[in-house]
């Protein structure tokens, strides 16, 4: 059932980045919830594994003395829609920790995984491109950082060379603080879903709590990988915190996504949804980040 040629059960990271360079066509495992399908599939018969599962210094949640947020590679989404500093500094993404599979899945599942497999319906990575998280890479030649827009190349397809490891997830500290998100996950099922389209906000407001000074938007499912929407962002840039910015915002997020037709969902309801949940998680954030209260969704769509 498991067609596998060699397992290789790295002792430390060093063991790791050893075992990498004498298998030049091994594959990463850390939890297995994408790889062992794959195997199963037959995607990937025969195939040499090198699994990092047992390397706790991919592991932990911290707040280093910057203020920057670093997440292990190996963090469960269990742990991370658990943990306080998540909770504190980054709430949307517990909210998309929490929204990830079921819960055995998220036991296992990994953020490393979830951002290294490339795929666009990952639920952590729009929130990541919305907080413009670092991803730390190690490698024989040491440490590379890369920001999340660079580590996405296209579909499936992420700038890790082979030898390097995903160490960690970093958001600094001027990428979260003062600012407040929310993510909505839209899919067919509540539970063990891919999303149809995923939308992730974050504002940063005024002193007074009347103008947007920055809005973040980013997608998961609008196009190839996931993206972030400039048009948008520049829409509520110092504008007041209304219900009309937000409607604004969400009409120019339609001008940079690219979604597809799939057996999921046709384009032009992926648009709709966009729209729609852009309305929904800047609202959100707006609220959360103690802008207008009375904040009144306005019914209609995009046109
Ligand atoms: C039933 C089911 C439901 C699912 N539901 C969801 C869902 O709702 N939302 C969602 O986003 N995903 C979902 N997934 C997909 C999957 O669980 C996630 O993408 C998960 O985060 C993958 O993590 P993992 O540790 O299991 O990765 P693995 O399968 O071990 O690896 C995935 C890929 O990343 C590479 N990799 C892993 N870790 C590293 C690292 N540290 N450095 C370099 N490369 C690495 C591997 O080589 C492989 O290519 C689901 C999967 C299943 C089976």
């Amino acid at each position: 059932m498991y067609d596998i040629e060699a397992l290789y059960e790295a002792a430390s990271l060093d063991d790791a980045l050893d075992l990498l360079e004498e298998h030049p066509e091994a594959k990463i495992i850390a939890g297995g919830s994408d790889v062992l399908i794959e195997i199963r599939e037959g995607k990937l018969s025969g195939c040499t594994l090198v699994s990092i599962q047992k390397l706790d210094e991919l592991r932990g949640i911290a707040s280093e003395k910057d203020g920057t947020i670093r997440i292990g590679a190996l963090e469960s989404f269990s742990h991370i829609a658990r943990s306080g500093i998540i909770r504190g500094g980054i709430f949307a993404l517990a909210e998309a920790a929490g929204v990830i599979g079921g819960p055995q899945l998220r036991n296992i599942a990994t953020i490393g995984g979830n951002v290294c497999n490339g795929v666009t319906s990952a639920d952590s990575a729009s929130t990541l491109m919305a907080y413009d998280a670092v991803m730390e890479y190690r490698g024989k030649d040491g440490v590379r950082l890369v920001p999340i827009r660079e580590h996405y190349v296209s579909a499936g397809k992420t700038s890790l060379k082979h030898g390097e490891i995903l160490t960690a997830v970093l958001v600094p500290k001027a990428s979260w603080e003062n600012r407040w998100g929310h993510y909505i996950k839209y899919a067919m099922r509540e539970a063990l879903d891919i999303a149809t389209l995923g939308c992730s906000a974050n504002v940063r407001l005024s002193p007074g709590k009347k103008t947007i000074e920055e809005l973040r938007l980013a997608y998961g499912v609008a196009g190839p990988v996931p993206m972030r929407s400039p048009q948008a962002e520049k829409a509520a840039e110092g504008k007041a915190a209304s219900e009309e910015t937000i409607a604004a915002a969400a009409r120019a997020a339609l001008k940079d996504i690219q979604p597809r037709t799939s057996w999921r969902a046709s384009k032009e309801l992926r648009l709709q949804i966009a729209f729609e949940l852009a309305k929904r998680t800047i609202r959100e954030s707006v609220r959360r980040a103690g802008g207008a209260s009375d904040l009144k969704e306005e019914r209609g769509g995009p046109a």
